[in-house]
């Protein structure tokens, strides 16, 4: 995984990376059982992983797919999101989020995020709202809630789907539940960069059985007749294809190592929560560096914990990184703000100051679950002396 740093590190100083999957033995174990079984493909582990991550979120269905990318696709799909709607999301997150209402031919309209949480509002999400508003997409930040009920009230009141992307969010909560089921429909990411990883992969989450059934149509080509029927049987059902469908399968190689790694979340999240502690209590005597935090509605997993780099300090965004570079420490800017990007520069956005000020200011600091004592002391004692 390791890669050279551009600006090398003291040959004495071991590399410090941002995010690390927490792995081990019982993750190869599964692996190894799934190939002794034969049944590589989407298939029984898949199933159960998916009523296990169900059963964890207190959701009535999740589909497995191949990436949360994918499963933003569906999500959008089964919501009926159209070729032609607009679709409200924050330009604050990774570009995927912004992507999805693209695949289906519909808009993504940019909207601004509130400066303590990274999330929209309904304050934000009104200044986007346009007759051909279909949908919204609501993303959890980096893991930090977004406050949902108000905007839940707010797509109730206007007719408009309600998207979670909750890529980052597995172990995050909303009011003491889980988050993800307050909105119509929400998808899931296990990329390593996340807390709960299968190397690759996602899930799409619903209460609604219709959709979940679409769903789970549309990921394997929307064939008629599941894989698990044709394999059962010996004589398979003629299968029929009423729509146009993807392969957004899970292999059961990745749902064997997600249910291992399901019954790990909740110690990896209160492993970074007390991390975070530990950097809430540094930052307190570090003026100019302004650590996120929970909002008083819910918690976070700090799937990305940011700090916002402010006049106050003696360096700034850039500085920081490159300080912490030339100690072996690798940070990472923070979120992005997808209007910025080429890829979007034929949408004209409305004025996002906070987006563009937080993708200017924020980092992420080094946080996973085997980050030893001595190691984010290394990183706590590069930001209280930015000038050595
Ligand atoms: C990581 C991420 C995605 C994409 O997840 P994949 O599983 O890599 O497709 C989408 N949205 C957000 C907010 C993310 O952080």
């Amino acid at each position: 995984m390791n890669t050279v740093p551009s600006v090398a590190a003291p040959a004495t100083l071991e590399r410090i990376n941002v995010m690390k999957p927490w792995l081990g033995e019982e993750e190869a174990q599964a692996i190894v059982e799934v190939v002794a079984s034969g049944w590589v493909a989407q298939g029984p582990r898949t199933a159960a992983f998916e009523a296990a991550f169900a059963k964890h979120q207190g959701v009535a269905h999740a589909v497995a797919t191949s990436s949360c990318t994918t499963a933003l696709h569906l999500a959008l799909l089964v919501a009926g999101v159209k070729a032609g709607d607009d679709v409200l999301v924050p330009s604050f997150s990774f570009i995927a989020t912004a992507n999805a209402p693209t695949y289906v031919g519909a808009h993504p309209v940019f909207v601004d995020v509130e400066a303590g949480t990274g999330n929209v509002s309904v304050e934000t999400l009104e200044r986007g709202l346009t007759v051909a508003t279909s949908a919204v997409i609501v993303v959890d930040q980096g893991g930090m809630p977004v406050d949902l009920s108000p905007i839940r009230r707010w797509c109730d009141s206007h007719g408009l789907k309600l998207i979670e992307d909750a890529a980052c969010a597995a172990g995050s909560t909303y009011h003491g539940e889980p988050v993800g089921r307050g909105a119509d429909v929400s998808a899931w990411s296990f990329h390593p960069r996340k807390l709960l990883t299968t190397g690759e992969g996602g899930m799409l989450s619903t209460n609604n059985a219709a959709w979940a059934q679409r769903a789970r149509k549309l990921r394997e080509h929307a064939m008629g007749v599941s894989a698990a029927e044709r394999h059962t049987a010996l004589v398979a059902p003629a299968e029929s294809y009423a729509e146009i469908g993807y392969n957004f399968r899970m292999t059961d190689l990745q749902a064997a190592m997600g249910l291992v790694q399901l019954g790990k979340l909740d110690a990896m999240v209160a492993r970074r929560r007390e991390l975070v502690g530990k950097y809430r209590v540094a930052m307190e005597n570090i003026d100019g560096l302004e650590l996120v935090a929970d909002p008083d509605y819910g918690t976070s997993n700090f799937q990305s914990c940011w700090i916002r780099v402010e006049p106050g300090y003696p360096l700034d965004r850039e500085g920081v990184l490159a300080h912490l570079a030339k100690r072996g420490i690798s940070a990472r800017r923070g979120i992005m703000a997808a209007h910025l990007q080429p890829a979007y520069a034929h949408i004209r956005a409305g004025e996002l100051p906070v987006t563009e000020a937080l993708a200017r200011d924020t980092l992420i600091l080094p946080l996973y679950h085997q980050l030893s004592d001595t190691d984010q002391q290394r990183v706590i004692d590069a930001l209280a002396n930015p000038k050595e």
